[in-house]
């Protein structure tokens, strides 16, 4: 398989272990920048272009788009879907999951337990807004947020409303949320692949800190999954529209309540802690979905 990597990191650890994978495996894996392509869509036919030059042919891609070129990133994803090149994520799978509220929105219709969310704008309906997901202390979130930052526990109601206000007269969009306090600093990254997890971890907060996002000094150690969070994970990421996903839960009284769903999971982490190869579980995987057409052609 002709693999393609997006990704603006070329050395970073995730992009080096997928290369890597891929290579060990026969393939051939190019890493891309992905704010150096063209699109092109003077022609019929959609079209990409890479440094000035015409792109070569690839079988599939696997986007790593970082937040801070999520429009131009998912635009260029778009372009390789256009172009039937296979990715393991979409262009609209990336989008849902990027925006907090909108992933939460998707998955609560589609019943994944979640903590408690609400999202309002007017000052009155703040206040009914934190009582209705159980009173403070309250999480409040950043729509576009990451590694723990734009992530704040406010201890009282008063609190909540004067931060949450601010927030609102700086043009922040912000989510209410239930602080799940049983989780007690804990929370649970699942790194789901396909259909299964193929690798998972817990991460602890350091001190008295409750993020427990490693970006945030928390800890990780290797996790054996029950069958519930196996399935809440592998659910969110599908219904998401994510082959490759890292989904995040905080263990809840009854079970895993789903916070988010990652489109561009790091892989340091959660290799180290288990000693797992998730590169080349996600490598596998994508080169059994370019050979799938071929296989099922010739077995008819
Ligand atoms: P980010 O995308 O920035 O990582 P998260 O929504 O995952 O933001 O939150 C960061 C961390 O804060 C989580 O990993 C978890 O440890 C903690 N956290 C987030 N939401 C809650 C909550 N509702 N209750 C308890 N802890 C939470």
């Amino acid at each position: 398989m002709r693999l393609a990597i997006l990704s603006r990191a070329a050395q970073s650890y995730s992009t080096q272990r997928l290369s890597a994978a891929a290579e060990q495996r026969g393939h051939t894996a190019h890493v891309l920048n992905t704010l150096s392509f063209a699109i092109d869509l003077a022609d019929e036919a959609p079209d990409l272009r890479y440094r000035g030059r015409e792109l070569e042919d690839f079988d599939a891609i696997l986007p790593r788009i970082g937040n801070s070129v999520s429009y131009f990133g998912t635009a260029v994803v778009r372009q390789f879907e256009q172009m039937d090149v296979y990715t393991p994520n979409t262009a609209s799978g990336i989008s849902n999951a990027r925006d907090k509220l909108r992933a939460i929105q998707i998955l609560s219709k589609h019943n994944i337990d979640m903590p408690p969310t609400a999202f309002v704008r007017n000052r009155a309906d703040v206040r009914p807004a934190i009582e209705s997901v159980g009173g403070a202390p309250v999480v409040i979130k950043l729509l576009e947020g990451t590694q723990g930052i734009g992530v704040i526990l406010a201890p009282q109601v008063k609190v909540a409303e004067a931060i949450i206000e601010t927030l609102h007269s700086t043009r922040q969009n912000v989510l209410i949320q239930r602080f799940v306090a049983e989780s007690r600093g804990r929370d649970v990254r699942a790194l789901v692949v396909g259909d299964r997890v193929v690798a998972a971890m817990r991460r602890r907060a350091s001190g008295d800190e409750f993020r427990s996002n490693v970006h945030r000094g928390g800890s990780v150690e290797p996790l054996k999954l029950d069958a519930a969070y196996e399935q809440a994970a592998v659910r969110a990421a599908q219904i998401m529209g994510l082959r490759v996903a890292g989904v995040d839960m905080l263990e809840g009284e009854d079970g895993p309540l789903v916070m988010e769903v990652n489109s561009s999971p790091g892989l340091q982490g959660v290799e180290q802690a288990t000693g797992l190869d998730v590169a080349g579980a996600i490598i596998d995987y994508i080169a059994g979905r370019v050979a799938f057409p071929e296989i099922d052609v010739r077995q008819r």
